[in-house]
């Protein structure tokens, strides 16, 4: 399978995944019987991800700095489930039994993180013992984790200082890495570099981890999130994290940067969601804070409000360009015309012509790609190098109509088709695969297949050759050119040939023309006779 397919299934995972936090009235059975295939990418809903600081989660609940009661307990299972979140990051989790209490594993995968206990303390205002503060992650049972990681770099070593868990999961963007973390309380300064404070010396060697995590992933250009309680107040732009973590040139955004804290006394919150690595327009971002139903300073369930961001994947409809290609009976009949008046050019060569080939290009001349057009367009993405190899790879593109029954012209009258194309020459394997995966009867007698290479790329820089198809039609005039082969050596091509027609979608497939040197003047005599021009308006060298 190819990458863009496994995106494909990627994206419609994040898909189920939102629709069933987003419809509180369907249950998972209901969507889960609708066929994939029917989800469109157009559609795709929000991911939901909150963090929220339990304050010392216990099990038993009367245990630890904030004993709990039943009814307590209870309110904290309701808050959480009105979240209505996909993916919860927690922190001050003393156990996986005490997370048990708040959510069910029945609907959530619960992941601890892996720290060894610390030494208990003696809480401050109740003298009881104090438990464990451990972050951890809830996840709907619907989302797979594809993977996850303890992050101990930010507990320099030193007991008692939390960790960082990463978990992996699909998002509408691709594998997203998402890292919980629970930074050194006390450093509420806005340069941890200019106090003195034992804290904030801490907070000055955690914050290099943070921007160590957040360069990699930017050079990676993978997506990633990272949230949690940051215990200092990165909402101000001039606070030295956040000038760390969001310098120009990267991608960083806080999501959560506009909110208030959720008590009138902090107003400045700690509790922060921050995203980078996603393409600003293929997602709608909407922070919120979840107050509780009671805001009394004793009854509030924990010192933490949560928060949460939706990710919505927006809406992407398909070009006017991938459209036409695609649906239009105007591409249809120009592409067949044109093919058509090519055959007749053909059954217009005398019989005594010998050793003549037509040059034509691949890419929307033969092989129709619309279908890799299409779905970058669909994902946002547009073209990168890495699906456009996976679509070759693929070998699925399928036929520009009229272009087979003018290549079978062509070997009727003995004549033989070059194909010359700027795929990487090393393609040309999956390119080969793909001619014959449509029907086309090429053998490497009749058909000389090459890509192309760093040799073709640097010609053009030599003053002798215009454009970078120019070399390998004079190496195809030469008898010299460097023919597809799978067993290493084609020698059916090593005479020379004349070229007599040349077919393309781009004004450069044709001998010592670039888009911006062409005169259609010049070219105009020629077009519809020896050289033949398809239409596409989905990308070319204008
Ligand atoms: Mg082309």
């Amino acid at each position: 399978m190819n990458t863009f397919n496994t995106l494909t299934i990627a994206l419609v995972s994040a898909l189920s995944v939102g629709c069933t936090s987003n419809q509180a009235n369907n249950t998972n059975e209901s969507f889960s019987a609708q066929p994939a295939s029917q989800l469109q990418a157009q559609t795709l809903p929000a991911l939901k991800i909150a963090t929220w600081n339990v304050e010392h989660l216990a099990y038993p609940i009367d245990t630890g700095c904030r004993a709990r009661t039943p009814s307590e307990i209870a309110a904290m299972k309701a808050y959480a489930k009105n979240l209505d979140a996909d993916i919860i990051a927690l922190q001050e989790v003393g156990s996986k039994a005490a997370l048990q209490q708040i959510f069910s594993e029945d609907d959530w995968q619960l992941i601890m993180s892996s720290r060894a206990d610390s030494k208990a303390y003696t809480c401050r205002q109740t003298g009881a013992l104090s438990t464990q503060q451990k972050v951890a992650f809830a996840v709907k049972k619907a989302i797979p984790v594809l993977n996850t990681a303890p992050i101990d770099q930010l507990g320099l070593a030193r007991a008692g200082l939390r960790y960082g868990l990463q978990i992996t999961v699909n998002t509408q963007q691709g594998p997203t890495d998402i890292l919980n973390v629970h930074m050194k309380s006390g450093c509420f300064v806005d340069d941890y570099l200019k106090s003195d404070s034992p804290a904030c010396k801490t907070y000055a060697q955690q914050a290099p981890v943070l921007n160590s995590w957040v360069e990699k992933h930017e050079t990676a250009g993978t997506p990633y999130v990272i949230l949690g309680d940051f215990n200092h107040r990165i909402s101000a732009p001039y606070n030295r994290l956040t000038r760390t973590l969001l310098s120009d040139e990267r991608s960083t955004s806080i999501t959560t940067s506009q909110l208030l804290g959720c008590q009138a006394r902090y107003p400045a919150p700690i509790d922060h969601i921050i995203v980078g690595g996603m393409n600003a327009k293929n997602i709608t971002k909407s922070a919120q804070v979840h107050k509780f139903k009671n805001m009394d300073n004793k009854a509030m369930l924990s010192d933490h409000c949560a928060v949460s961001v939706s990710l919505t994947a927006n809406a992407h409809s398909l070009s006017s360009a991938v459209l036409w290609q695609t649906t239009s009976k105007e591409y249809k009949a120009l592409a067949t015309t044109t093919y058509e008046q090519a055959k007749a050019a053909v059954m217009q060569l005398p019989n005594t012509a010998h050793n003549w080939v037509a040059v034509m290009d691949v890419d929307e001349t033969v092989l129709d790609n619309s279908a890799y057009q299409k779905q970058t367009e669909l994902n946002g993405k547009g073209y990168t190098p890495q699906s456009w190899q996976a679509w070759v790879a693929s070998e699925k593109a399928t036929l520009v109509p009229g272009a087979k029954s003018f290549i079978e012209t062509v070997y009727k009258h003995g004549g033989k088709i070059a194909l010359v194309t700027n795929r990487n020459k090393q393609n040309d394997l999956h390119t080969w695969n793909n001619l014959k995966a449509v029907g086309l009867p090429v053998t490497l007698k009749n058909t000389c297949l090459i890509g192309r290479s760093e040799a073709d790329k640097n010609a053009v820089n030599s003053n002798e050759f215009i454009n970078d198809k120019d070399l390998r039609r004079q190496q195809v005039t030469q008898g010299t050119a460097d023919c597809y082969s799978p067993s290493g050596q084609n020698n059916n091509w090593q005479q020379p040939q004349v070229i007599k027609f040349q077919v393309g979608d781009n004004i450069e497939d044709f001998s010592s023309v670039t888009q911006e040197s062409a005169n259609i003047k010049t070219l105009q005599p020629k077009l519809g006779k020896s050289l033949f021009l398809l239409p596409n308006p989905m990308y070319g060298s204008w």
